[in-house]
């Protein structure tokens, strides 16, 4: 299939196959000992393929394949122009593959294929896109030293980039990582998450068309201790760049100190405060905002807005509004095109999701909507849009990185308390805060410890603005022109001028 639309309304996937082989240096392979996993969709829980059990012997493979292809600079050595070429080719294979790599992101994790196909095939080519556009205009420094000197400051590749990537987001999360990554001429190695391997493998095939060499981007699917700790302990790996949950993260880090000191840069979670004043400016936008952003994605979105904060003399306007928005957020197959929100990508997440919805009603938290699960005779995994009210600080809901269709709504009537509360969380990932006061707006945006703030929307979003968290939720900056900080080297070279004149 090569046709850039989803149709018809739900397309017949019956006949579709998967290759579910990894893809090491150029070629796809089965794992070395031949262990497989069971790919299932969580759309109607059938099985789509049987995908490679990856583990330390393939890392071992793959980033040896990413070496050799670095150290004779088959894909380092070509000039950035010559790259970009490449790196364009790799974006239009991604957008004609457009309708096979929606259908197979969707039945992978299940999220609705009217978003696969315009929020994450677009956003991965636009991604790809935007790093081989900038790598040829991107110059290096020369220092403002002493005229008996001269001294080059330069970026270099760092090497072998390995990278781990989660379910949520499958294509774009690795290609924030791999395009800039590639782009400055390092070889990659990726894992996706075992939830979600297929586009990520699908990926590997179109870069090798597209005139990736063999060897520089390889793509090892399998369990995260099977084959995610090899790579972050690979004393060849010289970067590892990981996007996930806290809780591994950590360990990633521990793991680049306890082996070979490699770069590790890490996206982690999030429990994202949106702040909604009285004078809001319009409190439609900033209800529709509020459920809308919280239901993206069925909630399975690391900045999703979880924990909403209304001021107490508008919070009944408020949830009238948003409970009249939750009908049209039911879940709905992921396949048919109307569909918004999707399956939850597996039954350990659909029961942890409805763990924390029971803790949320132990602790004596309102519930107002959902609860529950959903399209239980459809073979997958659905929860209901589900908000609580009345929700304190100290309660589990309010603390803890659901992952689901849930909303927290705390009341506040103090700014300084409001501002308090939001900070309070062991994430800072991103903010929201609604007022039409530019005082209060900056004044609160500043106060809130967060890689990104919202003032009056929480939709905007761009490849040129960098992505990721203060505290807990991370190390760096994915996108923008600073992700290539994470994947180059800077080297001064000093040069001695001994002036003849
Ligand atoms: P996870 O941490 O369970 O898994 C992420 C990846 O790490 C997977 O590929 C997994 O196989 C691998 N992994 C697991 N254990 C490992 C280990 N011991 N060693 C090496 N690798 C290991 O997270 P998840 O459930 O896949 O994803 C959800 C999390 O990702 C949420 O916390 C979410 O907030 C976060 N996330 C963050 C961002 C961001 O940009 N900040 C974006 C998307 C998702």
């Amino acid at each position: 299939m090569t046709t850039s639309t989803v149709s018809p309304a739900t397309p017949d996937t019956s006949a579709m196959a998967f290759d579910g082989r990894a893809f090491i240096g150029g070629q796809r392979v089965n794992a070395r000992d031949g262990q497989t996993f069971d790919c299932l969709s969580p759309v109607d829980g059938r099985l789509l393929t049987q995908v490679a059990r990856c583990g330390e012997a393939d890392i071992d493979a793959a980033v040896a394949a990413g070496r050799a292809a670095f150290e004779d600079r088959r894909w380092a050595g070509k000039s950035p122009a010559q790259r970009k070429r490449v790196m364009l080719k790799f974006a239009d294979l991604i957008q004609a593959n457009a309708e096979v790599l929606a259908l197979t992101e969707t039945l992978d994790m299940g999220k609705p294929v009217k978003y696969s196909r315009a929020v994450d095939v677009n956003s991965a080519a636009n991604c790809i896109r935007w790093y081989g556009e900038a790598v040829d205009k991107v110059y290096d420094e020369i220092a403002p030293t002493p005229d008996t000197a001269l001294a080059l400051i330069t970026r270099e590749p760092v090497g072998v980039v390995g990278v781990i990537v989660p379910w949520n987001y499958p294509m774009i999360m690795a290609s924030w990582k791999i395009a800039p990554a590639l782009a400055v001429g390092n070889s990659v190695v990726l894992k996706p998450s075992e939830k979600s391997p297929l586009t990520a493998l699908k990926l590997a095939e179109l870069a090798l068309e597209a005139g990736i060499p063999p060897g520089v981007f390889n793509v090892v699917p399998g369990y995260g201790p099977e084959a995610g700790s090899p790579l972050a302990l690979h004393m060849d790996v010289d970067c590892i760049a990981f996007t996930g949950s806290t809780r591994v993260g950590k360990q990633i880090h521990v793991m680049a100190g306890q082996s070979n000191l490699k770069r590790a840069w890490t996206e982690l979670g999030g429990k994202s405060p949106n702040i909604v004043f009285a004078d809001c400016p319009n409190l439609d936008l900033a209800v529709e905002a509020a459920v809308g952003s919280i239901f993206f994605n069925q909630g399975e979105s690391c900045n999703a807005p979880s924990r909403l904060f209304v001021e107490a003399s508008i919070k009944d306007a408020f949830l009238e509004k948003a409970l009249k928005l939750v009908p049209q957020y039911q879940p709905g197959n992921p396949l048919d095109k109307s569909t918004v929100m999707g399956a939850i990508v597996d039954k350990v997440q659909m029961d942890t999701v409805l763990r924390y919805i029971a803790s949320g009603r132990q602790e004596g938290a309102a519930l107002l909507a959902g609860g529950e699960q959903a399209r239980t005779d459809s073979g997958g995994y659905y929860v209901q849009p589900t908000i609580f009210d009345g929700v304190r600080p100290d309660m589990t809901i309010a603390r803890e990185e659901i992952f689901g269709p849930v909303l927290s709504v705390l009341s506040f009537t103090d700014t300084a308390e409001v501002v308090r509360q939001a900070n309070s969380s062991v994430y800072g990932l991103q903010a929201a805060v609604w007022t039409r006061d530019i005082n209060k707006a900056h004044g609160v945006a500043r106060a809130l410890r967060a890689g990104t703030v919202h003032v009056n929307q929480y939709d905007e979003d761009d490849i040129t603005v960098p992505f990721g968290g203060y505290k807990q939720s991370g190390v760096g900056r994915d996108k923008s022109l600073h992700a290539f900080d994470k994947y180059t080297e800077t080297k001064t070279t000093w040069i001695r001028i001994d002036s003849p004149l």
